[in-house]
């Protein structure tokens, strides 16, 4: 009885502290990456980069959703129903820590 996959172990002296100022660069465009308006060489150069490099994955990561998130929700505003159920709860918790109102507007 074996775990199949025992790959995290905390293994702190293998630091790889490898090009930290090409990092340092590429950082300063990957929001000019995300955006699309990187030049095609450097946009391949920060490919070939983050291929290797998991800091800067991560960070493209991060702003690649934020920018879908914006791009794909022009209005982030919850529904009108969604949203006064949402402050009903929230009065309710803020003002009722009994949750005992005599009303059954509740619906689960
Ligand atoms: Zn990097």
């Amino acid at each position: 009885m074996k775990k199949p996959d025992e790959h995290d172990s905390h293994d702190q002296s293998h630091e790889h502290t490898h090009d930290k100022d090409m990092c340092r660069r590429y950082l300063g465009s990957l929001s000019d990456y995300v955006d699309g308006t990187l030049g095609d060489e450097l946009c391949e150069e920060l490919e070939a980069h983050i291929s290797v490099c998991e800091n800067c994955r991560v960070v493209v990561d991060t702003l690649g959703k934020t920018v879908t998130l914006y791009h794909q929700l022009p209005s982030p505003e919850l529904p009108d129903a969604v949203k006064s159920r949402l402050y009903t709860v929230l009065d309710l918790t803020a003002y009722v820590p009994e949750s005992r109102t005599g009303s059954e507007e509740d619906g689960q």
